[in-house]
């Protein structure tokens, strides 16, 4: 590290020197980025040029002394490599004759459109050697997503479509368009004796696990639905956003703050019965992309019962990098909800009386791909917000063929969901 400042600081001395001599004034210093370098002189003039280049990115990081400026454009492209299926062995478990589902799994792509799934693909990184296993699922198909009151829906009307099968207007969560609640699948799992889980890598008071879980007139009551959170008490609750439960009331649970701490309790389900709570934080676009998987894994040990459970996995990315016209967090998000999906094939192999379903709420930045030479380009993007084209649905276990070669609207995926939950 040392020798890299040093050699910075000589690019830096020299860069300065010859910028400076042309320029008594040292006037192109203040056009350039204002940024994070320690105050120094320039030589030449005297001025100081703190503010006169812009970082020097290494893995992610401005490795400029106090500088905690994260590269906006960084992926690591990185997996442990522990989350790993083979072409073989998804297709063995997609052929499997599936049962009537005891578990049901609902899984979305949050602002995940049809072209990110090509993108990701072409762009091969990160992906597993034959590409995305999500490519591998036969049945297959479209959805709609438009809301109650809008063509092009939030995240918070889309959840509670895909929650309760009913419609509603933007920013409500679990609420009518009259703003009566609608009873949600994770409140009718729980009627059937079902244990329920929710995991995000957004904040758990988010408008997609909010939407599966409490009711609130709007998305943004943080304090609301953390408390309702906590009276609903999901039997496994994973996701980031520990500030808004500060000051609620976590003593029924067994709370974990960290990503190691979370991944401790994978094995402790005969120690301790008592539904789980589990925070982290982390910058989801440049995160390893194997993230989700593990805090699937833990999920998913933690529900198995007799009785079955509902889990809905959000991955969230693939909106924010939408929202930030990231390009390559769109795809490493892509990756990340892809890996969280073998994680989830690889417990069905185990528990063929398993439905997975897989969506999107909406798409988010308008991906685009155009003709000619590929490149990972932020102009891909045609809008830094949500659009109302059809989103992916799959399906693998008993009745999947169901969502086979059609366009269903998203409350037909909740509905069929519904009735999976009941038998
Ligand atoms: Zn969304
Ligand atoms: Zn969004």
């Amino acid at each position: 590290m040392k020798k890299i400042l040093s050699i910075l600081c000589a690019v830096l001395i020299i860069l300065s020197l010859c910028a400076c001599g042309g320029n008594a004034s040292c006037e192109h210093l203040e056009k350039q980025a204002a940024t994070c370098l320690e105050p120094s002189k320039c030589k030449a003039c005297g001025a100081t040029f703190d503010e006169a280049l812009g970082h020097s990115f290494s893995q992610g990081k401005c490795i400029r002394a106090n500088c905690n400026e994260k590269d906006p454009d960084w992926i690591n492209w990185y997996t442990s490599g522990e989350v790993a299926i083979t072409k073989a062995e998804a297709e063995e478990i997609l052929s499997i004759d599936f049962k009537k589902p005891k578990n049901v799994i609902v899984m979305i792509g949050d602002g995940m459109g049809p072209n990110d799934l090509v993108l990701t693909e072409k762009n091969k990184k990160g992906c597993f050697d034959f590409g995305l296993v999500l490519n591998l699922i036969k049945s297959t198909g479209f959805a709609t997503t438009r809301s109650f009151n809008a063509d092009v829906t939030d995240s918070a009307a889309s959840g509670t479509a895909l929650a309760t099968g009913q419609k509603t207007n933007n920013n409500y969560v679990g609420m009518s368009p009259e703003g009566k609640p609608i009873k949600n699948i994770s409140e009718i799992a729980r009627e059937m004796g079902k244990k329920v889980g929710i995991v995000t890598n957004d904040d758990i008071t988010g408008a997609t696990p909010s939407a599966f879980t409490v009711h609130n007139i709007s998305r943004k009551n943080y304090s609301e639905l953390a408390t309702s959170f906590a009276k609903f008490k999901p039997d496994v609750l994973i996701g980031q956003g520990y500030s808004q439960f500060a000051d609620v009331d976590l003593s029924g649970f067994l709370v974990s703050k960290s990503i190691a701490e979370i991944n401790s309790v994978l094995n402790l389900d005969t120690l301790c019965k008592k539904p789980f709570i589990g925070f982290f934080s982390e910058d989801i676009l440049s995160a390893p992309s194997d993230t989700l998987a593990h805090l699937t894994e833990v999920a998913l040990n933690r529900l198995k019962n007799d009785k079955g459970f509902f889990l809905m996995i959000e991955s969230a990315g693939t909106d924010k990098a939408g929202h930030n016209t990231h390009i390559k967090g769109k795809v490493n998000s892509v990756v990340t909800f892809d890996r969280a999906v073998a994680t989830v094939l690889k417990f069905m192999k185990e528990n063929p009386d398993t439905l997975l379903i897989i969506t999107s709420d909406h798409e988010t930045g308008g991906v685009a791909l155009p003709r000619g030479e590929f490149k990972l380009t932020s102009s891909l993007f045609t809008t830094d917000g949500h659009t109302n084209i059809d989103v992916r649905t799959f399906a693998v276990g008993y009745g999947a063929e169901y969502f086979s070669g059609k366009t269903v609207d998203n409350t037909d995926i909740a509905k069929f969901a519904i009735d999976a939950v009941k038998n």
